[in-house]
């Protein structure tokens, strides 16, 4: 190719990041005029991470097809990003467009975004299963319902607050706004014996399927040797009372362990734990209390039954056909601390404009507010009015409240206020 040649234009066929010779791409060491021809074959996308092969020159015809929006970097528009496709991230997005704001959106999420209501996911199996699940909806149909560009299955890795770019999975990209809705994960049981490893969490629809597939695994089994099927539940919190209740519902036998002597004993006021005790217990769930889980071993070949060693002075044990482990949460505050953000229990933001920093907003499960988390749904939406109102410039100050908890246990229905408990 001659050098005075025209210099050319090639689309990324994933994220139509549009690479131009003539400009080159000064973040990935390519100066101005470097022909694609000459860039090494292991380059890839610098908006998206695929490789140099997933481009594909730019006819006029092409030209006019791509998405002008998502051009060169030169024209590249930031907007807001967000971290996250939990109900935070949603929530945020459609906060943003009802607020009026018309700038590009971009969503990067680990998992496939994919939209629901996760309090369902605790009452399930009495409905018939995974099946019953509702309102399920697919994260590209809501992304083009909201103009949003869709990241699934891509981890934010590192974020620069001084060039305000996110280096992610697949490749990097600009903000001008960054929004930190990155929930928190299920607390990872760490028992002796290798039977710990067989212990499910639940804190997402992915891993609800995977316990889900397990279990009916199981239930086979079980339905073969003509018995019934136990599940073995450690933590007495909410969510695990919530199972166990659902669970009991559904024909399920059902060990429940606690160290503590009550069910949700360390937020509900003693005569409610011991109510919704006699409740469970009245329904035919086993209640274990005051029995700390001191060593997990594998039970039976297929490696879905699960034996536990407890132990309150006396040794007692458990077999289960499959165990899971309701220990609560934990914010996800790594990329956050990498920032340089404040965090404590969860990432410290300004309690009325949820700054975590200059342009850097948090919201959802992450966040940590007059030192509380709240880990439930009805803060969101007021949480991502509050920031969408600062985009756009019309804040609205978020006002905190008090937690509350809806326990959905049909045995003894319960609603905790965070300040209630005496
Ligand atoms: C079984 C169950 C029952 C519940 N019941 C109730 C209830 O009855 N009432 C109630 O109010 N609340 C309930 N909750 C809590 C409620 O569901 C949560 O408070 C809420 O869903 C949290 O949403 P979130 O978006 O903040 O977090 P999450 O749903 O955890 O979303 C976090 C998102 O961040 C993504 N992510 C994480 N790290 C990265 C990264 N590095 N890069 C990119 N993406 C990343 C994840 O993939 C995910 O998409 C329940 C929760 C469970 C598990």
């Amino acid at each position: 190719m001659s050098a005075s040649a025209a210099f050319e234009q090639y689309v990324c066929e994933a994220c139509n990041y549009i690479y131009d010779e003539a400009l080159g791409d000064i973040d990935s060491g390519l100066p101005p005029g470097t022909r694609m021809q000459d860039i090494p074959d292991d380059w890839f996308c610098p908006v998206c991470g695929v490789s140099k092969s997933d481009f594909r020159k730019i006819t006029p015809i092409a030209k006019r097809q791509a998405n002008p929006a998502t051009h060169t970097r030169s024209s590249e528009k930031k907007g807001v990003v967000i971290l996250g496709g939990g109900n935070a991230g949603w929530c945020a997005i459609e906060a943003l467009r009802a607020h009026g704001y018309e700038g590009s959106i971009t969503l990067v999420s680990a998992c496939n975004g994919g939209r629901y209501s996760k309090p369902q996911l605790s009452g399930l199996q009495s409905l018939g299963g995974l099946g019953a699940l509702k309102g399920y909806t697919q994260a590209q149909d809501a992304a083009k319902a909201l103009d949003v560009r869709l990241l699934c299955n891509t981890w934010a890795l590192q974020v620069s607050r001084n060039t305000k770019r996110i280096l992610t999975s697949r490749g990097s990209l600009a903000y001008e706004h960054l929004i930190l809705a990155l929930g928190a994960s299920p607390r990872m049981p760490a028992f002796k014996g290798e039977g710990n490893e067989r212990l499910h969490v639940l804190n997402d629809l992915k891993q609800y399927i995977e316990f889900n597939d397990i279990l009916n695994v199981v239930k086979k089994t079980a339905w073969e040797q003509d018995r019934s099927t136990h599940v073995a539940i450690v933590g007495a919190g909410l969510v695990g009372c919530e199972l166990a209740n659902d669970f009991v519902n559904a024909g399920l036998e059902v060990s429940l362990i606690d160290q503590a002597a009550l069910p949700l004993a360390a937020r509900l006021a003693k005569d409610q734990a011991i109510a919704l005790k006699l409740s469970l217990q009245g329904i035919g769930v086993r209640f274990i209390g005051e029995s700390r889980v001191s060593h997990i071993s594998s039970w039976q070949d297929h490696g879905v039954a699960i034996e536990m060693e407890l132990e309150h002075g006396l040794i007692d044990a458990v077999k289960a056909d499959i165990a899971i482990a309701c220990m609560g949460i934990v914010p996800r505050l790594r990329l956050a601390e990498s920032m340089g953000l404040q965090t404590n229990r969860g990432i410290v933001v300004n309690n009325t404009t949820l700054m975590a920093a200059e342009h850097v907003f948090a919201l959802g499960d992450c966040v940590e507010i007059n030192g509380q988390i709240s880990a439930t749904l009805e803060p969101i939406n007021r949480q991502a009015n509050c920031i969408a109102s600062q985009i756009v410039g019309k804040p609205i100050a978020y006002e905190h409240r008090d937690t509350v908890w809806v326990v959905k246990t049909p045995c003894c229905p319960l609603v905790i206020r965070a300040a209630a408990k005496q």
